[in-house]
């Protein structure tokens, strides 16, 4: 059977490097983030539909400026329901339509951030979180660029290391090498998964 794998762990833990690991492996690997980003792209029914709730004020070049529309929800429940009412049913919509194109022993990987902070919890077979010490991850962060200040406020609104451990069924820890992280994902992908899909069976 399909098996819907949840990835989740904090900003910086490794989630996209272990969905590209699980994706060269054989997994068909979806992004929570890009598909929010993408159902409101210019052209498509989220983009109207937000353009016709917040008003022209939010578009740039055109384009949704998520910046701003970040800050026009930011402190502002009542806004901010309105956009997840929009976005939120378009996202599970993709998600949906992917796992259903799905057949045999395929694996789902859903990287999904707030995964512990959202409920989301039931929506998957098993739950994966990448672990990874704070100032490793906000060495990482840096390196890319990120501001030390936008890191921490990040880390704030997630949820911790306590509570992602206590809704996943795996923990991937990443303070070392790329490589060890690789070796990770492999030992998962071998011994754990086939495991599950045979008790699924
Ligand atoms: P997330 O998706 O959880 O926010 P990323 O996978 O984007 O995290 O990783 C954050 C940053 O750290 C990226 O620049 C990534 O290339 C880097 N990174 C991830 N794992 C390692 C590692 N084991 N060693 C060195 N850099 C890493």
């Amino acid at each position: 059977m399909v098996l819907i794998v949840g990835l989740t762990g904090g900003i910086g833990s490794g989630k996209s490097l272990v969905g590209e690991y699980f994706a060269d492996l054989g997994a068909k690997v979806l992004d929570a983030d890009e598909i929010s980003r993408r159902v409101i792209e210019r052209g498509s029914e989220g983009f109207d539909r937000v353009v016709a709730t917040f008003g022209d004020a939010i578009l740039r070049d055109g384009d949704i400026d998520r910046r701003a529309l970040a800050e026009r929800i930011f402190g502002n429940s009542a806004e901010r329901a309105k956009l997840e009412g929009i976005i939120h049913p378009l996202v599970r919509e993709a998600f949906e339509s992917t796992a259903a194109s799905l057949s045999g022993d395929d694996v789902l990987v859903y990287e999904i951030p707030l995964l512990a902070e959202t409920g989301a919890a039931t929506r998957f077979d098993f739950i994966i979180t990448v672990e990874t010490d704070l100032p490793v991850r906000t060495q990482r962060l840096k390196k890319r660029g990120l501001l030390a200040a936008d890191i921490e406020a990040r880390v704030r609104a997630q949820a911790t290391p306590e509570e992602r451990m206590s809704v996943a069924g795996y923990v991937l820890t990443n303070n070392g090498t790329p490589d060890e992280l690789l070796r990770e994902v492999e030992y998962v992908w071998e011994k754990i998964l086939p495991g599950l899909q045979r008790a699924q069976n």
